[in-house]
C-alpha cells in the first residue's frame, strides 16, 4: 500500500546545489555574519557593514541592495553587482477565516513552496518548509508520496521567515517557528541549521532556539548529532503509531529507525528545564486510534518528559485514511490524560485554505515538480 523507500537512494543522493538559479555571484541571502563578514572583506569593505546588512535584510525586509542607505554609495553599487540577493516571491497569498494565512512562494528556480502563518497560538507562529517535496513517504502524506525534488537551501528557509515577517508586519515582534512544512529537515540538516544560526543573528531576527520547534520523523543519527548543536530548537517527533508494524506502515523511515531506537534517541536527548519533548500523532480513524493503542503510547513514553499532540487527520483527496469522530478522539485523548501523559488536541487551522495539518494541495498534475506546489505540514 505505501511506497517503499529506498535509503540508499536518499542518503547517497547528490548533494543539491546551493543555488538552484545557477546564478554564480555569492547570494547575501545564504550567508552566516561571519560569511558575510569574510565576503566583505574580500572587496575591501570593513566587515562591521555585516551587521547592518543583516539589518537592512532581515529587520527592515529590503530586497535590493542599492536601498540600504546607511551604506556607502560605493559599497552599495558593490553589493548590487558582485552579489545577489535572492527573495522567496509571493505567488498567492490565501486568508482563512480563522485567521490563519497561507503564502505560495516561488523560489529562484521557479520551484514552489508554502509557508503557513497562524495567529495566537498563543504565540504568532510561522510553519515553514525544509524541502520541496519529500522522501519520508508517509502514507497520509501526498507530499510525501511525491518524492523529494530537492533541499532547500538555508536562505529559502530563512527566507520564508523574512517573507512571512514583512507580511503579517511581525518583523519587530516575537514569533514562534516550526519547521513542520513540506520535507523533513534533520535530511536537509546542514541547511536547515545553518538557517536557523542565520535567524539566530542578533542584527537580524535575533531568534531563540526556545522559539523554534523542529519536527523529525525520528532520524536516529541526525537527532544525536542535534542533541550537540549549541542551538538547540524544541524537538517534536512524529509518532503516528505504536507497534513497529503499524509503523513502518505509515511511517517508512520506521524500517531503519525502529520505534525502540526512536525512543532511545528521545530519552537521551538533552532537555532544557521545564522542556518536553512533544510527540505527534496523527489519528487515522480504525487505524492507530484504539483504546489499545492509547494505553500502548502511554507505555511506550512512560517516564519521559513528554507531550502528546494528537492531531485528528485533516483528510484530503488521495490520501487512504479518514479523520476519526470527535468522539473517538476524546476517548483516545482522556486515556492518556487519565494515565497523567500530558495531551493536547491540535485545533485545525486554516482547513477553508487548506492549511491545516496533513492537508494537501497540488495544483496541475502529478509531476515531480508540481509537488513543489504542494503543502504537507509536516505532522
Ligand atoms: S509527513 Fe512530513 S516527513 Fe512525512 S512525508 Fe509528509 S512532509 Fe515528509
Amino acid at each position: 500500500m505505501y511506497e517503499p523507500l529506498s535509503y540508499n537512494h536518499w542518503t547517497h543522493m547528490a548533494e543539491p546545489t546551493q543555488d538552484p538559479a545557477g546564478s554564480t555571484r555569492p547570494d547575501l541571502a545564504e550567508l552566516e555574519p561571519g560569511e558575510l563578514e569574510t565576503a566583505l572583506a574580500a572587496h575591501g569593505a570593513p566587515r562591521f557593514h555585516a551587521g547592518q546588512i543583516y539589518r537592512w535584510v532581515y529587520r527592515v525586509g529590503v530586497t535590493d541592495a542599492t536601498l540600504m542607505t546607511d551604506l556607502s554609495k560605493g559599497l552599495r553599487a558593490t553589493l548590487a553587482s558582485a552579489f545577489q540577493l535572492s527573495t522567496p516571491r509571493i505567488v498567492q497569498d490565501d486568508l482563512s477565516s480563522d485567521g490563519t494565512r497561507k503564502l505560495l512562494l516561488e523560489l529562484a528556480d521557479r520551484s514552489r513552496v508554502e509557508a503557513v502563518y497562524i495567529p495566537d497560538t498563543p504565540a504568532q507562529t510561522f510553519c515553514i518548509s525544509t524541502q520541496v517535496g519529500c522522501a519520508m513517504a508517509c502514507g497520509f502524506c501526498l507530499t510525501g508520496k511525491m518524492g523529494l525534488v530537492r533541499h532547500l537551501t538555508a536562505g529559502e528557509i530563512a527566507g520564508q521567515v523574512r517573507v512571512l515577517a514583512h507580511a503579517t508586519g511581525l518583523a519587530d515582534k516575537s514569533f514562534n517557528i516550526v519547521l513542520m512544512g513540506m520535507g523533513e529537515p534533520l535530511h536537509n540538516y546542514d541547511n536547515t541549521m545553518k538557517a536557523l544560526r542565520m535567524l539566530h543573528a542578533a542584527s537580524g531576527f535575533a531568534m531563540s532556539p526556545r522559539r523554534v520547534t523542529l519536527s523529525t520523523v525520528g532520524i536516529v543519527p541526525a537527532m544525536d548529532r542535534l542533541a550537540r548543536e549549541p542551538l538547540m530548537p524544541n524537538l517534536a517527533v512524529s509518532l503516528h503509531a505504536t507497534t513497529d508494524e503499524q509503523r513502518t506502515a505509515l511511517v517508512p523511515p520506521n524500517r531503519k529507525y525502529p520505534l525502540a531506537d526512536v525512543l532511545a534517541a528521545c530519552r537521551r536527548f538533552p532537555l532544557k528545564q521545564r522542556s518536553r519533548i512533544t510527540f505527534e500523532y496523527v489519528l487515522l480513524d480504525q487505524v492507530n486510534d484504539t483504546p489499545e493503542d492509547a494505553r500502548r503510547l502511554v507505555r511506550l513514553l512512560s517516564g519521559m518528559k513528554a507531550k502528546v499532540n494528537l492531531i485528528p487527520l485533516n483528510a484530503a483527496p488521495g490520501i487512504a485514511f479518514d479523520r476519526p469522530s470527535d468522539e473517538r478522539v476524546d476517548a483516545f485523548a482522556r486515556i492518556l490524560a487519565e494515565r497523567d501523559v500530558s495531551v493536547s488536541v491540535r485545533k485545525s487551522r486554516g482547513r477553508d485554505i487548506r492549511a491545516a495539518c496533513g492537508q494537501l494541495i497540488v495544483e496541475g498534475s502529478t509531476t515531480r515538480r508540481s509537488a513543489a506546489q504542494a503543502l504537507a505540514v509536516h505532522l
